[in-house]
């Protein structure tokens, strides 16, 4: 008799996810499948992005939070749960623009770090964060499609 658990049934995200992203770094393999179905080329982007390590949650003494995701350019994004916003040109002209896009892969990288656990925390204070806010901005408009 087989007997079935959801715990190890993929019932949670974190520890399937995981496996797979050990099994096979580029690959769909097995409950990662929708992944790909329900974002296309950008899952594989954001997986990468996961699997490097490129996400870093950064929270204030306030109980501000915001993601920062280092791009495959170079370039830092600053990424926002809250309000499900980011600063990426990619996240600007086809998520706000053309309205053809769900998210970046950025924000999707955002969540499946959040989801694995995959992603490094950095603790600054309020002053730093707003900074790191306002650094931001002055940038935007340099960057190049992502
Ligand atoms: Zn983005």
């Amino acid at each position: 008799e087989v007997q079935l658990s959801v715990e190890e049934d993929g019932g949670h995200f974190a520890c399937s996810s995981r496996g797979a992203f050990e099994r096979d770094k580029k690959g769909f393999p097995g409950d990662l499948a929708w992944l790909k179905f329900v974002f296309g080329s950008s899952a594989v982007a954001a997986l990468d992005l996961v699997d490097q390590h490129s996400v870093t949650r950064i929270v204030s003494p306030s109980g501000r939070a915001v993601y920062q995701v280092l791009g495959s350019s170079g370039k830092l994004y600053t990424c926002y749960a809250s309000c499900h916003f980011c600063t990426c040109p990619a996240f600007a002209f086809s998520v706000l623009r053309k309205n053809n896009s769900l998210m970046c892969k950025h924000i999707l990288a955002m969540y499946l770090s959040q989801a694995t656990g995959a992603c490094q925390e950095l603790s600054v204070s309020d002053q730093q964060l707003a900074s790191i806010l306002l650094a931001e901005e002055e940038e935007e408009g340099l960057g190049t499609m992502c």
